[in-house]
């Protein structure tokens, strides 16, 4: 979710020298993730220790809402009548959103049946992230769409769709437009260009000055998300209670996490980045990135409503590893690593127990052989590993290393700034 604020703030840390009361003053200085308690007055929600978004998801281990009665307490009703001729498709400096018209919000319904009480949530905008801001079992996702929904007591509730892209879709797609998964990702696309070419609209991003202007325009281009992006949550979907993920974190957002995952044109994400990219004096992070680090999940709970699917999200992205800022993506990591790229991912702690089990024990032969040559890769690594570092460590001759990307700013002496 995103909100205009009072001072400059992005994605990267806040300019070393400078603090929370410090941040924020001109553009070139803007408050990183850590200080965004400081750009309004509302926002100290930001830095609250509990009840904040996103979260990494374990779809695995969601438990089932008290007090729901199944995927109909959640009722998602599109205008049956066109409600305007056109949308307002926005770009400023931390995304791309779609405004829903006025004459259209009160037809775009979301009702939430809770412990008998019916509450509708009309749609308000909708806008994306890349990569994801949530993770699901652990894997990022090329983007989010998010559908930010506000209620008559100005509560929210956030429908996240997912979208992954696919490097053979628009293939298949010039062989089989019609088809659902195609209309969807040309839905997306559209979207983003909201009635432009691209290489107007990346004109037209790139003359305007900086973060606090933006570029809108008008068009007669199909809007409507639920009809022609959100997959529809018939049998189940999930939720949790958490924040808007931009300043000011407004606290007691309603989310819920559609467990279908949309196809999309990997020429999209794309897209995506370099529109942003084009935005002079973006709020971008490292990497041409938009989405909030996970935040603390601390003693909530994520819930399921409906009966779930287990699936395999195996399909990871690496937002850190594999962006630019001129937009240039290099895709999906495959599922088929060799066994030194598995050993090289369990040594940092990134693959999954259940995804190692699952493939051990319910794959092909050639998928077992596989995995178990990289387990016990996995295993002599780590003992070895293990020897490495007692010795180093006996020496005294080894510091300790940075342990994460986003701590190098802040952790690692004579880095520099990315500002
Ligand atoms: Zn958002």
């Amino acid at each position: 979710m995103d909100g205009i604020t009072c001072r400059y703030w992005g994605y990267n840390p806040t300019a070393v020298g400078h603090t929370a009361s410090t941040c924020g003053d001109v553009v070139t200085n803007k408050c990183g993730p850590k200080d965004w308690k400081a750009v309004e007055h509302a926002a100290e929600s930001c830095a609250a220790a509990e009840g904040q978004s996103p979260i990494g998801a374990n779809f695995l281990s969601a438990v089932v809402l008290p007090n729901s009665h199944g995927v109909s307490d959640l009722q998602l009703e599109s205008p049956l009548t066109d409600c305007a001729l056109t949308a307002n498709f926005i770009v400023n400096g931390y995304t791309s959103q779609v405004d829903i018209p006025d004459t259209c919000k009160s037809a775009f319904k979301a009702t939430w049946k809770r412990n008998g009480v019916s509450k509708v949530f009309n749609l308000h905008q909708y806008h994306f992230h890349t990569p994801s801001e949530h993770t699901v079992d652990g894997y990022y996702f090329e983007m989010e769409a998010q559908h930010v929904h506000k209620a008559a007591d100005h509560a929210y509730l956030v429908i996240a769709v997912f979208l992954k892209a696919n490097t053979t879709l628009k293939q298949n797609c010039i062989a089989v437009p019609t088809s659902l998964e195609c209309k969807r990702a040309d839905f997306l696309h559209s979207v983003l260009l909201g009635g432009q070419t691209e290489a107007k609209l990346l004109a037209q991003v790139a003359n305007v000055p900086g973060p606090q202007t933006k570029v809108t325009n008008a068009a007669a281009v199909s809007f409507d998300p639920y009809k022609e992006l959100i997959p529809p949550m018939n049998s189940y979907f999930f939720t949790y209670s958490g924040s808007g993920t931009t300043p000011p974190c407004e606290p007691g957002v309603t989310w819920i996490l559609n467990p279908d995952v949309v196809a999309i044109y990997d020429t999209s994400v794309v897209l995506f980045r370099k529109i942003l990219a084009s935005f002079k004096d973006n709020q971008l992070g490292f990497g041409g990135t938009n989405n909030r680090d996970l935040q603390p999940m601390g003693s909530r709970k994520l819930y399921y409503v409906g009966q779930p699917v287990v699936k395999n999200y195996q399909n990871r992205y690496d937002p850190q590893a594999t962006t630019t800022p001129s937009g240039t993506l290099t895709p999906i990591i495959p599922i088929t690593m060799t066994p030194a790229a598995t050993l090289g991912m369990i040594s940092t702690g990134v693959i999954q127990r259940k995804f190692i089990q699952k493939n051990l024990f319910t794959g092909s032969e050639a998928d077992r052989k596989r995995y178990s040559d990289a387990l016990w890769l996995a295993v002599g690594g780590s003992i070895a590993s293990a020897v490495l570092i007692v010795v180093w460590r006996f020496r005294s001759r080894i510091p300790v290393p940075c342990p994460h990307r986003h701590a190098v700013y802040a952790a690692c002496p004579g880095t520099d700034v990315d500002e």
